[in-house]
């Protein structure tokens, strides 16, 4: 599907800005890779409608077709739908946080619970493991195999109690032995059904969560939003977690809770195993849910081929030695989309750090900075025709007023400017000679 959007994209290319016509077949494509990553039909209908108008209004960038445009700003809506913030977990002010895990079956609550307990012991916190699955044969068995994994301890009192007694002894036995972090691994079932809502509520209302995480499949990309918005109703949840990312999914569970609830997703499980609890990066994964490395790559490729035109119209003009300080402008400018000069130098190989101390960046980019304003302070005409400056020493004086910068180092630069000229004259007397068979053999 991603080389039908590359093509769509492509065939949008060039054209000065974005209609509806163009708009209309890029978001059809956009609509058929959302619904391929299991986004919610609702959802998607009212995100593209939503991605319409706010396009059609847009004014498309000097470097972008109004295809990537397009893809910029879906991009762009997806990473705000689903937060643009991370998550993280809310303390409770009277000393002792519960967590109250919630979804359905097998969505991974007992291996989260395990995560969101190591982590917060790396925070300093006491965490406390509850198990109140009293229903699933092994699932109190399995709570306590993943508590001895990351020695971390769980409370149990069999399943003879009811959950909801289970999880008010918990954090009794929490307050009263030092823990302050308390993790209630509920019961699921393989569909929503009225008995464990009421069990989950009842146990809400006992404990008075400072969380109530809500666990999903990422895989049920359809049916999560149902389950969100029920459990969502019936409890009011705080936060989502979602879960088994690792797998081959896209992820259009997220945008469909999110849209539907407007709960943030907090974690994401990437495995099986107590590693570390994964942080939800909401641009990462609206890259998922579009499938866009490819289109990304392209807006990038885009950019790359605008600047080789201009590096190659400025090698051409060098060479007929017609080069003027407009050129030198946009070269500077195309220098400095490459980023800060500290930044560059970091990114070559073999150029460790010892070496880059010595050097000024800072005074180096300021430099820069002079010089261009030296050449604002031109007017066209002589910016087109370096030799107006070279010849004219009111000139200089008034481009020097104009810059903030004094005739010295303007001379310098016309200086160097023209010095630059020189050498590509003789380079080019050099090629020539070389052609007529003067030098080599
Ligand atoms: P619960 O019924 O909600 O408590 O779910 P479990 O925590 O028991 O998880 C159900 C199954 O999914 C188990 O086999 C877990 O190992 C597995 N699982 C849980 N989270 C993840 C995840 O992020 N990735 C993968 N691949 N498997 C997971
Ligand atoms: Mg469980």
């Amino acid at each position: 599907l991603s080389t039908k959007l590359q093509e769509t994209f492509k065939k949008l290319k060039g054209k000065g800005k974005i209609n509806e016509k163009d708009l209309k077949e890029a978001m059809r494509e956009v609509k058929l890779a959302l619904l391929e990553a299991d986004v919610n039909y609702k959802v998607v209908k009212s995100f593209i409608n939503n991605v319409k108008e706010k396009s059609l209004g847009a004014n498309v960038l000097e470097s972008l077709t109004p295809g990537q445009q397009v893809i910029k700003i879906v991009n762009e809506e997806l990473t705000n739908l689903m937060g643009t913030t991370e998550s993280k977990i809310n303390f409770s002010d009277s000393g002792v946080t519960v967590v109250m895990m919630a979804g359905l079956q097998g969505a991974g609550k007992t291996t989260m619970s395990g995560k969101l307990a190591l982590s917060m012991r790396k925070k300093n916190k006491k965490p406390l493991l509850v198990a109140c699955d009293i229903y699933r044969p092994a699932a109190i068995k399995q709570l306590e195999v993943v508590g001895k994994q990351i020695d971390i301890p769980v409370f149990t009192m069999g399943n003879k109690i009811s959950a909801v007694n289970i999880a008010k002894a918990g954090v009794k036995h929490a307050k009263e032995n030092g823990f302050n972090f308390v993790i209630i691994d509920t019961a699921g079932r393989l569909q929503i059904d009225e008995a464990l809502m009421e069990e989950l509520k009842d146990i809400k209302e006992e404990v008075n969560p400072s969380e109530i995480l809500l666990v999903v499949d990422s895989m049920t990309g359809q049916d999560a939003v149902n389950v969100a918005e029920t459990f969502d109703k019936e409890l009011n949840i705080t936060g989502v977690v979602l879960t088994k990312l690792d797998g081959d999914t896209r992820g259009g569970a997220a945008l469909s809770i999110r849209q539907v609830t407007n709960k943030p997703i907090k974690f994401i499980g990437m495995g099986e195993k107590m590693s570390d609890l994964e942080v939800f990066h909401p641009d990462r994964m609206a890259s998922r849910i579009l499938g866009m490395g490819d289109v990304l790559s392209l807006i990038e490729k885009a950019q790359q081929s605008i600047d080789e035109k201009e590096a190659k119209h400025l090698t051409d003009k060098m060479f007929n030695n017609d080069l003027n300080f407009d050129d030198y402008l946009s070269a500077m400018e195309q220098m400095k989309k490459l980023g800060p000069l500290s930044k560059l130098m970091e990114m070559i190989p073999g150029a460790n750090s010892k070496e880059l101390q010595g050097i000024d960046f800072d005074e180096g980019e300021k430099q820069l900075e002079k010089t261009k304003s030296i050449i604002y302070s031109m007017t066209a005409k002589e910016r087109k025709n370096p030799s107006l400056v070279y010849s004219s020493t009111s000139r200089k004086k008034r481009i020097a007023k104009g810059s903030g910068t004094s005739i010295q180092e303007v001379n310098r630069l016309v200086k160097g400017f023209e010095g630059m000229r020189k050498n590509m004259k003789m380079i080019k007397g050099l090629q020539k000679n070389a052609k007529k068979g003067l030098f080599g053999k």
